[in-house]
């Protein structure tokens, strides 16, 4: 290579080529300095020129230079020195090795000094070696954050693993609280649709129910549909307050009316709350019936109503009061003690009202009080406002609170003044009895249930001749009664504790002073239950009573067979007067058929009026004796009353007629045209006192009035009739009027006519209108006439059962037929007597003189009637009737007429029950006889046609 070639290459290399000479002077400067040092140095500038007219001496680059030529030369190795050199580009760094250039000797005499700018390589390095030191440092950096993630990661982990299983708990968590809200669900909407209460969700804009359960519906009686379809104003019987409510949210509402699908209104009580559904406001409104709620209240409350009036109306007192004895409540009855107002009572207290010594005793018996024993009683004095002294009764009741506490006392008290002077007048009587039992005539005793003495008086100690203290407490075992009477008594008592039923048992008790017969009257004591407690003999000595009723039994029964002999003696007696009597007045009967007249025939009057009076003095002797003995029963059977007096008073009109008397009668309207009872009897009586009246009026008229007595209703179907008969006749005296229905006192009465007085009418009257139920009286004045006046109760009989007998009817026009007549008769007098009155009235008559007799004609003959004596020797009148009426003899529906002196009714239904048709009595008037006869002249004639 050339040197131009040389030159061009270095002086178109980048780095600054400096040879330094020998003396160390720039000996060539490369161009490129100009370059590196930004112009500061130029080649030119620099040739020739050594370093430190460049450098300043002090400058380390020159010490740096000198010391490495210095080495360089030492060492003859390269150099190389780094310095930093400013330019007006800047600091620039810039490397120079410095090589030594040695000559063919060895020598060095220059250096070769090649300088690279390296600012952009230290550039470079020192971003290297920052890039580097950032690198580590961020490798460091990354360590620690390595670590840190390390620690984070593993911290990350445990934190992943704890989320994990929190996550786990979690899900579960959820899990379990979805299944609770589903349970929870489930359990509101069971009891959403079970509760008893309607439930409703109701939204509050419009009150549109949006839900309802089944119990809504079933209350409504809507289907659960249609209440979905309905506001609730439409289930309200107040949609007006309804409304508002839903407006105006209130969370309770006491009362309300409902209305039911069918219109049915009832009472509810509303709980209400309001909730967030859907967005909107809506109210979940439970509703409950409450009429069964308020239909007990209102009971209650009734109830409540009906106890107050209770306490108020109550006779007993009732009172409250605070333990302290403050008056809280007072009825009515206490008000009336106090005669206090309410207000003037309530407020003071009950210890003051009442005696010191009272309140004291009342507070003690309070505080003694527990609730075991909550009742305390108390009787005491009080005074009342008036000032009088009265006894109260009370039981006080303490009153709990639910902690055991008395909160109050209720007094319930009565005043007992009277009962308590009663109990001591009760006890004062009872001393008083127990005195008089003591001191009692009769012996008393009290029994227990095994029969021992627990009281015995002075008189039963004296009766058995014992001191009291061996009788009280003792049995009767030593008591002198014979074994057998003694348990019969001992057997009575028990009964008398078994039974509770009084009994009367005489016990014969034999002391050693003599036999003695006491009558105890064994009486039940009871307790107030009922029970038996002891039985109370009371006893009496009839030892002389038993010998008084022996003596009166045996007096009482030779009066009775001496009534019997009475009576035997009066019906044998009339029978034996009777049977003669019917001869004289058959004789009398015939007497006119001889012609007889003038004085004769007068004395022939006198005996037949006398035989007559005989004949009815007999009749009612006999009639007197029935009566008496009570052999008469009156009749029951229908009868006009009008008729009866029709057909009694038509002829007594006759008689009074001749004597120149008016005969009036007069029936009142309210007098029955039918009545039943025995019109024979009550024409008898009749008969008797008009009798009477026309025997004893001489002048003016007899008034025979009826009606009903004013004094009596209709009972029983049932009336008392009054029935008064008046004349103007002598009247009576006052001594007489007395005794005038005794019978029997008047027959000496030697101021009257006597054969026509006997006193016996006034007596069977007497007996007769008691028999009927009546009385008998005469109001009289000696002079100015009687009136009799008697009553009867009858019955009233109904219409169409009248049998009343027909006014007697007028004689029959036609005569009676002439009869066959069979005559039985044993008394041969009155046998030819009878036949001949008979034969005289054209009858064609046989006679027999008994039983058999009679058969033997009847079987021989044909005969119209029998009239058969009765009491005939042999065969009698019953049983040769008996014969006839079985066919053994004659014709057996022959007629037969009883004749006896025997007038009894009961005789009467015997004769008929033999099979006789009629019964006529001996003596018998003619006229008797001739009705009987026409009867059956006319029967036979009828039968005839
Ligand atoms: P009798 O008329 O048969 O004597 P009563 O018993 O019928 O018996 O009468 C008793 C007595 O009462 C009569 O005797 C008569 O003295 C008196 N007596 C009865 N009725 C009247 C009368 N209407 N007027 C006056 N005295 C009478």
């Amino acid at each position: 290579m050339s040197e131009p070639d040389f030159k061009r290459i270095v002086e178109s290399a980048p780095d600054t080529i400096i040879v330094f000479g020998p003396d160390g002077r720039y000996k060539y400067v490369s161009p490129a300095i100009r370059e590196a040092t930004g112009g500061l140095l130029t080649p030119e500038c620099l040739v020739g020129k050594h370093p430190r007219e460049i450098i300043h001496n002090s400058s380390d680059l020159l010490r740096q230079m000198e010391s490495a030529q210095t080495r360089a030369r030492e060492t003859g190795s390269d150099q190389v020195l780094s310095f930093d050199f400013e330019t007006p580009i800047g600091t620039r760094h810039f490397q120079a090795v410095i090589r030594p250039e040695r000559t063919c000797l060895g020598q060095v005499e220059s250096f070769l000094s090649i300088v690279r700018d390296v600012s952009e390589m230290r550039r470079l390095q020192e971003e290297l070696a920052a890039a580097k030191a950032k690198a580590e440092e961020q490798t460091e950096a990354l360590k620690r954050s390595n670590r840190a993630l390390e620690r984070l990661y593993q911290e990350v982990e445990k934190r992943v693993g704890e989320r994990t299983v929190d996550l786990e708990t979690e899900i579960e968590e959820r899990r379990r609280s979805e299944e609770r809200l589903r349970e929870s669900e489930e359990l509101y909407r069971g009891l959403f649709e079970s509760v008893s209460e309607a439930i409703f969700l109701v939204r509050q804009s419009d009150g549109q129910i949006l839900m309802a359960n089944e119990t809504a519906s079933t209350m409504y009686r809507y289907s659960r549909e249609e209440l979905l379809r309905l506001k609730n104003t439409d289930v309200s019987a107040e949609p007006h307050a309804t409304k508002q409510a839903t407006h105006h949210f209130r969370s309770y509402i006491p009362v309300r009316y409902h209305r039911k699908k069918d219109g049915m209104v009832f009472p509810v009580e509303i709980t209400a709350s309001e909730i967030e559904f859907q967005g909107e406001t809506a109210h979940i409104i439970a509703i409950r019936d409450i009429s069964e709620r308020m239909h007990s209240e209102k009971k209650l409350q009734e109830g409540e109503e009906r106890y107050r009036a209770v306490v108020e109306d109550l006779t007993e007192f009732v009172s409250r009061f605070t333990p302290d004895g403050i008056i809280t409540f007072v009825n009515s009855a206490l008000r009336r003690f106090y005669d206090t107002p309410t207000e003037r009572i309530l407020g003071r207290n009950l210890f003051d009202l009442l005696p010191p010594s009272v309140s004291e005793e009342l507070r003690r018996q309070l505080a003694a009080a527990t609730s075991e024993r909550s009742m305390v009683s108390l009787t005491h004095p009080i005074n009342s406002p008036s000032g009088e002294k009265r006894w109260q009764e009370w039981t006080n009741r303490a009153l709990f609170d639910e902690s055991g506490k008395i909160i109050e006392y209720q007094g319930v008290g009565r005043d007992i003044t009277e009962q308590r002077y009663a109990q001591e007048a009760l006890a004062r009587r009872e001393q008083e009895f127990r005195n008089l039992a003591d001191n009692a005539p009769d012996p008393i005793v009290r029994y227990n249930r095994d029969v021992v003495r627990t009281y015995a008086n002075a008189a039963l100690s004296r009766a058995l001749d014992t001191p009291l203290p061996e009788l009280i407490g003792w049995n009767l075992a030593c008591t002198p009664i014979p074994d057998a009477m003694r348990q019969a008594y001992e057997q009575a008592v028990r009964d008398v504790f078994d039974t509770g039923k009084e009994r009367v048992f005489v016990l014969q008790l034999n002391p050693q002073k003599g036999s003695l017969h006491i009558q105890y009257r064994l009486t039940p004591e009871c307790s107030e239950d009922g029970q038996v407690e002891s039985v109370l003999a009371i006893g009496r000595d009839i030892t002389d009573l038993l010998r008084l009723e022996q003596e009166l039994r045996q007096a009482k029964e030779t009066a009775e067979s001496a009534s019997r002999a009475k009576s035997t003696f009066l019906s044998n007696m009339s029978h034996e007067i009777r049977t003669p009597l019917n001869s004289i007045q058959s004789v009398i009967e015939l007497l006119p058929s001889l012609d007889i007249s003038g004085e004769v025939a007068s004395y022939v009057r006198i005996a037949e009026q006398s035989a007559s009076h005989l004949l009815r003095l007999i009749n009612n002797l006999l009639d007197l004796s029935r009566i008496e003995s009570g052999k008469t029963e009156l009749a029951r059977k229908p009868f006009e009353p009008r008729h009866l007096l029709q057909a009694i008073l038509r002829p007594l009109a006759v008689t009074a007629g001749t004597k120149g008397l008016d005969l009036a009668v007069a029936v009142a309207d309210d007098v029955p045209a039918r009545l039943m009872g025995d019109e024979l009897r009550l024409g008898q009586i009749l008969m008797n006192l008009v009798g009477n009246a026309i025997k004893y009026t001489d002048t003016g008229r007899i008034s025979i009035s009826v009606k009903r007595d004013a004094a009596c209703g209709r009972e029983d179907g049932r009336i008392r009739l009054l029935f008064s008969v008046r004349d103007t006749g002598i009247g009576i005296h006052q001594d007489r009027r007395e005794h005038l229905f005794e019978g029997f006192r008047h027959v000496l009465d030697l101021d009257r006519p006597s054969s026509e007085s006997a006193g016996l009418g006034l007596q069977i009257s007497t007996q007769l209108v008691e028999q009927m139920g009546g009385r008998i009286w005469v109001e009289s004045e000696l002079g100015q006439g009687s009136t009799f006046c008697f009553t009867v109760v009858l019955e009233v009989a109904e219409a169409g059962t009248c049998e009343s007998k027909q006014p007697a009817r007028a004689p029959q026009s036609t005569a009676p037929r002439p009869l066959r007549i069979l005559l039985v008769e044993d008394n041969l007098i009155n046998q030819m007597l009878t036949s001949e009155i008979l034969r005289r009235r054209g009858h064609d008559v046989a006679t027999a003189s008994g039983g058999q007799e009679a058969l033997d004609a009847l079987a021989c003959g044909r005969f119209d009637v029998v009239l058969m004596d009765v009491n005939m020797p042999g065969m009698d009148g019953i049983e040769t009737t008996r014969h006839i009426r079985e066919g053994r003899t004659g014709d057996p529906g022959v007629p037969i007429v009883a004749m006896t002196a025997f007038g009894l009714d009961e005789d009467r239904e015997r004769f008929l029950q033999a099979g006789m048709n009629e019964h006529i009595s001996k003596p018998f008037a003619m006229a008797e006889l001739e009705k009987v006869l026409a009867g059956i002249s006319s029967r036979a004639r009828t039968a005839a046609s």
